[in-house]
């Protein structure tokens, strides 16, 4: 089990996706490094993603789509009721 961490800038986070802590929507690592902060709201506390609503699904296929993310990362993601 992973030990909380407590967020800062010099976070080194190993997911290509995260997400915001304020508007709560995914963003991507590299966005984050380039920039500093969240594109959408300026922000700049963001954590490990753990659960995706439909909305962040539907982004990050797009990303992975443009090439700025990985597929594999996303399988992580796969709906839990599928193997039920
Ligand atoms: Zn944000």
């Amino acid at each position: 089990m992973e030990a909380m961490r407590k967020y800062g800038k010099d976070d080194e986070f190993r997911e290509p996706v995260l997400k915001c802590e304020s508007c709560n929507k995914v963003v991507l690592l590299a966005v984050l490094k380039k920039i500093g902060m969240c594109p959408l709201c300026g922000n700049t506390k963001v954590r490990n993603v753990r659960t995706m609503t439909d909305e962040d699904q539907v982004t990050v296929e797009r990303w992975i789509y443009e090439g700025k993310c990985d597929s594999a990362w996303l399988e992580l993601f796969e709906p839990s009721e599928v193997n039920a």
